[in-house]
Order: C-alpha cells, then sequence, then structure tokens
C-alpha cells in the first residue's frame, strides 16, 4: 500500500482530475448539440440582416470548432485512443475546446452585431446569454472551462454595447457584465460543490475497498493462504444456524499430517512451511462445491466444514482428499507409515437442534481423527 502522504495526495488529485475531466467529456455531446442547434437558429434569423460574407464565414468556424469537439469527444470515449494521452493532456484539450468555443460565440458579438436594428442586437444579447447560462452546468467540472467560455463569449457584445453611446445600450452592456459575473460566481460554486461528492465518492470507495482487504486479511492464514481458524469458527457459526432454522445436515473432516514434527526435525522449518503450503492447496482444490469451506485450523491440522452434506459425501471427500495428500509424493524420510507425507481425517455429520452447540460436530470429528491415528494413520475414521 501507498504510504507517502506526497504520492497518496498526488495519486488522489489524479484520480479527482480523472472524474473531473470524465464528465466534462460525459456532457459534452448537450453542449455541442445546443451550441450547433443556437447557431443555427442566430444564422437563420439573421439571414437577411446580416451580410453574407459575415454570417457564413461564422458559422462555418462554428461549425468547425463544433465537429473538431465533437471528434475530440468521440476519441476520449473509445479506450483505445483515450489511452494516448494523460488526463492532464485530455483536460487541457477539453479547455482549449471550450475557449475556442467561447472565441467564436464571442465574434458574434462583432461580426454579427448589427449597427441599427435594436430588435437584432436583443436577440444576439439574449443568445449569447442563453449559452453563457446553459453552459454553466456543463463547463463547471474542470475548471476554467467556464470562464474560459463565458469571458470571451460576453466581452466583445459587452463592448460593442457601451460602444454605443446611449443609455440603453450602456444598461445592457452592464447587465450581461452582471450577469455574466454572477454566472462566474455559480460555476465556482458549482465546481466546489462537483469536486466535494468527487471527493466523498473516492472516501467511500477508499475506505470500502481498505475494509474488505482488511477482511479477507482477518480470515485468511497467511502462511498457506487458505482460511483462518477465525474464518473457520465464523463460517461454522453461519452455517450451524441455517442448519438449525432449515433442520439440514453439517459435515465436518478434521485433517492432521502424520509425523509433521518429525518431518520438520528431519527436513527444516522450511522445507515444513513449504509442505503445509502444498497440502493446504491441494484440499482447497478438492473441496469446491459452493459452500464448502477448508481452513487451516491449527499448526497442521486443517479442517473441511461441508453445509448440506451427507455423511457418505464426506467420506467420499476425505478419502479423496488423503488420495490426492498421497498423490503429491511429497518425500518424508522419517514417517513411520511411508517415505511420504501423508494425513489422517476424522469426519463427523449431524443435524443440529436445539440444545447443540457447533463445538458438538468438532468435537466428533476431532475424536474420529484421533482414531484415526490409532489405527495406523494414512486414513478415514467416521465418528460414530
Ligand atoms: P501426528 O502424526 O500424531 O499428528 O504427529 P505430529 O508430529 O504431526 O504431531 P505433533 O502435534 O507432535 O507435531 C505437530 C508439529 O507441527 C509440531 C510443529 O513443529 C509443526 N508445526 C506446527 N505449525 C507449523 C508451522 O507453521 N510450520 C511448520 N513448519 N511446522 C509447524
Ligand atoms: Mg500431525
Ligand atoms: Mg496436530
Amino acid at each position: 500500500m501507498d504510504t507517502n502522504p506526497n504520492l497518496e495526495s498526488q495519486s488522489r488529485k489524479g484520480r479527482i482530475l480523472a472524474l473531473q475531466v470524465a464528465q466534462s467529456y460525459h456532457q459534452q455531446a448537450i453542449a455541442l448539440l445546443v451550441s450547433g442547434f443556437n447557431g443555427a437558429i442566430v444564422t437563420a434569423l439573421l439571414w437577411n440582416a446580416i451580410p453574407a460574407s459575415r454570417l457564413l464565414p461564422w458559422i462555418a468556424t462554428l461549425a468547425a470548432v463544433t465537429l473538431a469537439r465533437f471528434a475530440l469527444a468521440s476519441a476520449y470515449h473509445r479506450p483505445g485512443l483515450r489511452r494516448l494521452l494523460d488526463n492532464v493532456d485530455w483536460g487541457r484539450c477539453f479547455l482549449l475546446g471550450t475557449f475556442a468555443s467561447g472565441l467564436v460565440w464571442g465574434a458574434s458579438g462583432i461580426f454579427l452585431f448589427h449597427p441599427e436594428s435594436f430588435a437584432h442586437q436583443v436577440f444576439l444579447a439574449f443568445a449569447l446569454g442563453g449559452m453563457i447560462a446553459g453552459a454553466m452546468p456543463l463547463l463547471s467540472a474542470l475548471h476554467p472551462a467556464f470562464q474560459l467560455f463565458a469571458i470571451p463569449a460576453a466581452l466583445p457584445i459587452t463592448l460593442q454595447m457601451l460602444a454605443q453611446g446611449d443609455q440603453v445600450h450602456q444598461a445592457m452592456g452592464l447587465m450581461i457584465v452582471v450577469f455574466t459575473l454572477a454566472m462566474t460566481a455559480s460555476a465556482s460554486r458549482f465546481h466546489r460543490v462537483n469536486r466535494e461528492s468527487i471527493e466523498l465518492r473516492i472516501q467511500l470507495s477508499d475506505s470500502i475497498e481498505e475494509r474488505l482487504v482488511l477482511d479477507t486479511i482477518a480470515h485468511m492464514d497467511p502462511l498457506t493462504g487458505v482460511g483462518n481458524r477465525r474464518l473457520f469458527d465464523e463460517t461454522l457459526d453461519g452455517e450451524w444456524k441455517r442448519a438449525l432454522r432449515a433442520g439440514s445436515r453439517l459435515s465436518l473432516i478434521m485433517a492432521d499430517i502424520d509425523y509433521f514434527k518429525r518431518y520438520n526435525d528431519s527436513l527444516g522449518h522450511p522445507a515444513g512451511d513449504a509442505c503445509l503450503k502444498r497440502v493446504a492447496r491441494t484440499m482447497d482444490k478438492a473441496a469446491r462445491r459452493p459452500g464448502d469451506l477448508v481452513a487451516r485450523i491449527g499448526g497442521e491440522e486443517f479442517a473441511c466444514l461441508l453445509p448440506g452434506t451427507p455423511a457418505e459425501d464426506a467420506m467420499k471427500l476425505a478419502e479423496k482428499l488423503r488420495e490426492a495428500i498421497e498423490g503429491l509424493g511429497i518425500r518424508h524420510p522419517d514417517s513411520a507409515i511411508a517415505d511420504h507425507v501423508t494425513i489422517s481425517l476424522g469426519v463427523s455429520e449431524l443435524v443440529p437442534h436445539p440444545g447443540m452447540v457447533p463445538s458438538d460436530l468438532i468435537e466428533a470429528a476431532d475424536t474420529a481423527l484421533y482414531a484415526a491415528k490409532r489405527q495406523g494413520r494414512n486414513c478415514v475414521v467416521h465418528a460414530l
């Protein structure tokens, strides 16, 4: 796990940026549609009022910028192409696109401003105000996208209005300034709230992930990777209650490596550990029905809990486990019964009833295991 606070905060910033960029590109389709649609309406309405030599280059530029931004968003949504840039660069491209769009819309305040028709001027101011207001929620995720769009979009028409000199135009120019400033303040607030919600989402997913990791560690035997005593006890408790309610049976196999002390003594502790790992993995692979649990519950002792399994099936599985361990052919130079590692197994089965406790199942399997040891080891015994 990353413990360097600098790296941690860098990676957190990177994750926040990744989500901000993703949000921005996901919302871009709406922005582009609105931009294209409004551009068409502005062109249609000003068709007879503004010379085509000004109107056509403007709409052509708007179409080119809109298409380029659309291509950029499409590339972002293709995983193969997205990998070509990192999030910082995708963010920069997005900002560049919004700035270009702001410039084109701002240019309408110069090139499409009708010098005499007040109605056309008001219409243009209204269209620009609408674009700026609509852009606020769509461009606020990534700072300063909104500012890069709104300021170049609003500035030229504001200057035009102020330059007209009369009171009405000056009042309108002032209103556009106030409106743009208010929208900018809202965008900053929107950005902050959105960032906080992203941070909370990241914190939540981290804490869920952390808990899952801690939970796994707490229930896993670190040497062999199978479940530990705690997992076994908790699972047995749960399965016991379930079986009590359902009136179903529970089977348990207890397995113990034969002459393991001698194995350690003759080959050393590390070899003993390696042997434990192989035995655990082999048992875990063999007991794979849903609900089956293999756990290391002691030094060289394993338990295999089998909910809903009748005694005959548990005996069959126990024999399969015994054969599988024999089949590994792990050399044991000092066993009294074979030249390889073997296990002894005890099997118990019961249907839980009120008044009984889970340890009844364990004790019965334990007794059977010791019977197997007494009977010469490397065998399976069922509890009486
Ligand atoms: P039996 O056939 O009667 O089971 O004899 P045994 O020698 O296997 O049983 P005993 O209980 O006398 O010894 C168990 C040994 O298991 C003792 C200890 O050295 C070994 N052991 C327990 N935990 C570990 C472990 O984590 N790693 C290793 N390498 N050995 C372990
Ligand atoms: Mg043993
Ligand atoms: Mg033992």
